[in-house]
């Protein structure tokens, strides 16, 4: 499998755009940040924030583990 053609905007730095996590230069693959490992950063803050949300619910609470 050649990945190279479809890969070819994947490094191209944004000019004059920063990454929303480190400040380092955007890449067009994962604008606004500026690799994969940035954008998975952000999106994790937004599900976490998601996640506090006040819930009755305990999770995780409800797969009871039995003794081995
Ligand atoms: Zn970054």
């Amino acid at each position: 499998m050649t990945d190279k053609a479809s890969a070819s905007a994947d490094d191209v730095p944004m000019a004059g755009r920063r990454c929303l996590q480190c400040g380092k230069p955007a890449l067009y693959a994962y604008r606004p940040f500026c690799s994969k490992r940035c954008a998975d950063l952000d999106l994790g803050k937004w599900f976490a924030e998601d996640y506090r949300v006040p819930s009755d619910e305990e999770p995780g609470d409800d797969r009871a583990e039995e003794d081995p």
